[in-house]
C-alpha cells in the first residue's frame, strides 16, 4: 500500500512543461495549433504525445489519468465529467441493440435508472441479480448478456458481495465485468487482482474530497478494451475541464490520509450507534455481523466512511425524519467523500422489491472529517429526541 500512496504524489509522467514545481501545470485547450500539415495529419488521440483537439485531453488530464490508472493497478484511464457519465461511457461502449446488461439489485440508483430509461429505449435490456448469490448471477447470464456491473458494497444497504465468485460466474460465460469502485476508491482493495475487467470510480467522492468537483474515471488493463471505450468517449464528447482535473490532482496526495481518517471515524460511530437502543442493525461491512462482512474481510484492508443503520420498526417515519432533522453537524444530503458529515433517510420500500429482508427504517451516514466526539454528541442529542 505504501508505494501506492507515494505513487499518488510522485509519478514518472511529466507534462511537457519544463517549469518544475510541486503542482503540475494546468493546460487548457479547445483549439490547438499544429506546427505543420504533416503534424496535423500524423497525430492520433490515442498516443497522448501531442494535442489533437482539446476534447481529447491535455497534459493536465493525461497526468490525472496516469495517476488514477496507477492507483487502481490498471494501465489505461478515461476521464468523464461525472461518475454517472463514466458509467454511461462503459455501457454505450459495450452495448448495442439486442444486448443485455446485468445489475446488482442494490446498484447505485441512477445506474439502474439509466438502464430502465435510456438503454431500454434503445433496445438494450437489463436484469437485476442478487449480489449475495453468485449462482443467481450465473443463472441469469444468457446469450445476449454482454456486461455485468458489480458494486462493493452495494449502495445504501452496504452488503459486501463475494467479488471473486461473481467474477468467476461472469467469466465462465465470457461476459465482461465492470466494478463501480467509488466506495473502495482504489485504497480498500485491489480490484484488478480480483479479476474485474473495468474499474469505474466517481472521483466526485474521495479523490475530490472537497464536495466541489464532479468527475468519473474508467480504468482498464486491456488495451483493446480501453480503445473501444475511448472511441465512444470521444464520440460522445465527454471531455473534462482543466480546472476540475486540477482540483482532483491537488487532492489526490491527501486522499489516503483522508480515507483512513473517514474509515476510523465511521467505524467508531457505527460501533457506538450499534449500542443504542433505537438502532436494530448496523450496515457497515467492516463490522462483524454486517451482511457480507466475511467477504469484506477476505478482500479489504480498509473501508470508506459510509454506513447505514436500521432504526426500530416501531418508530414512525415521522419520528425518523424528526431524528434526522434534529442533527446539527450532520447535514442532510446525498453524495459523500467530503469534509462535512452527511445523513439521508432512505425509503427502502420505494427502492427495492426485496426490502422485507431489512425491517425498520434505513438511515445512511457519510462520516466527514469533524472530531468524532462532536459527531457522537450530535447523534446522542438527536437520538434523545426519539424518546
Ligand atoms: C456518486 C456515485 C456515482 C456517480 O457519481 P457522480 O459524479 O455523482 O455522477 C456512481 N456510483 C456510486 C457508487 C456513487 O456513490
Amino acid at each position: 500500500m505504501s508505494d501506492l500512496i507515494t505513487g499518488l504524489i510522485h509519478h514518472p509522467y511529466q507534462p511537457p512543461a519544463g517549469w518544475d514545481a510541486v503542482p503540475p501545470g494546468v493546460f487548457k485547450a479547445s483549439t490547438v495549433i499544429f506546427p505543420s500539415v504533416a503534424a496535423l495529419r500524423g497525430r492520433t488521440y490515442t498516443a497522448k504525445t501531442g494535442y489533437t483537439y482539446g476534447l481529447r485531453g491535455t497534459p493536465t488530464t493525461y497526468l490525472l489519468e496516469e495517476r488514477l490508472a496507477a492507483l487502481e493497478g490498471g494501465k489505461f484511464c478515461i476521464l468523464s465529467p461525472s461518475g454517472l457519465a463514466a458509467i454511461m461511457n462503459v455501457n454505450l461502449g459495450l452495448l448495442k441493440q439486442g444486448d443485455e446488461l446485468l445489475l446488482p439489485s442494490n446498484v447505485y440508483f441512477p445506474s439502474s435508472d439509466l438502464a430502465a430509461s435510456v438503454l431500454a429505449g434503445w433496445g438494450i435490456t437489463h436484469q437485476f441479480y442478487d449480489p449475495m448469490n453468485p449462482a443467481d448471477l450465473a443463472a441469469r447470464i444468457n446469450e445476449r448478456t454482454r456486461l455485468v456491473w458489480v458494486e462493493a458494497p452495494g449502495s445504501v444497504t452496504m452488503e459486501f458481495p463475494d467479488l471473486p465468485a461473481l467474477v468467476v460466474a461472469a467469466r465462465a460465460k465470457g461476459v465482461l465485468v465492470a466494478l463501480d469502485n467509488t466506495w473502495g476508491a482504489g485504497l480498500a482493495f485491489r480490484a484488478f487482482d480480483l479479476g474485474v475487467d473495468i474499474v469505474m470510480q466517481a472521483l466526485t467522492k474521495y479523490p475530490s474530497g472537497g464536495a466541489d468537483v464532479l468527475m468519473g474515471s474508467v480504468v482498464t488493463r486491456d488495451e483493446a478494451l480501453h480503445l473501444k471505450l475511448l472511441k465512444v468517449h470521444g464520440q460522445l464528447g465527454l471531455g473534462v475541464a482543466a480546472n476540475d482535473a486540477e482540483f482532483i490532482l491537488r487532492n489526490l496526495p491527501t486522499m489516503a490520509l483522508r480515507y483512513h481518517a473517514h474509515d476510523a471515524a465511521a467505524r467508531a460511530l457505527a460501533t457506538w450507534l450499534g449500542q443504542q437502543p433505537a438502532v436494530t442493525q448496523v450496515l457497515h461491512p467492516a463490522l462483524p455481523g454486517a451482511p457480507g462482512h466475511a467477504h469484506w474481510a477476505a478482500s479489504c484492508t480498509a473501508a470508506a466512511g459510509l454506513f447505514s443503520v436500521m432504526l426500530d420498526e416501531r418508530l414512525s417515519a415521522a419520528q425518523v425524519d424528526a431524528f434526522v432533522d434534529a442533527l446539527r453537524l450532520f447535514k442532510i444530503g446525498y453524495s459523500w467523500g467530503g469534509p462535512v458529515s452527511l445523513v439521508v433517510p432512505y425509503d427502502l420500500a420505494a427502492m427495492r422489491d426485496d426490502r422485507s429482508a431489512l425491517p425498520g427504517h434505513l438511515v445512511r451516514f457519510s462520516i466527514g472529517l469533524e472530531a468524532v466526539a462532536d459527531l457522537q454528541a450530535d447523534l446522542a442529542q438527536a437520538l434523545r429526541q426519539l424518546g
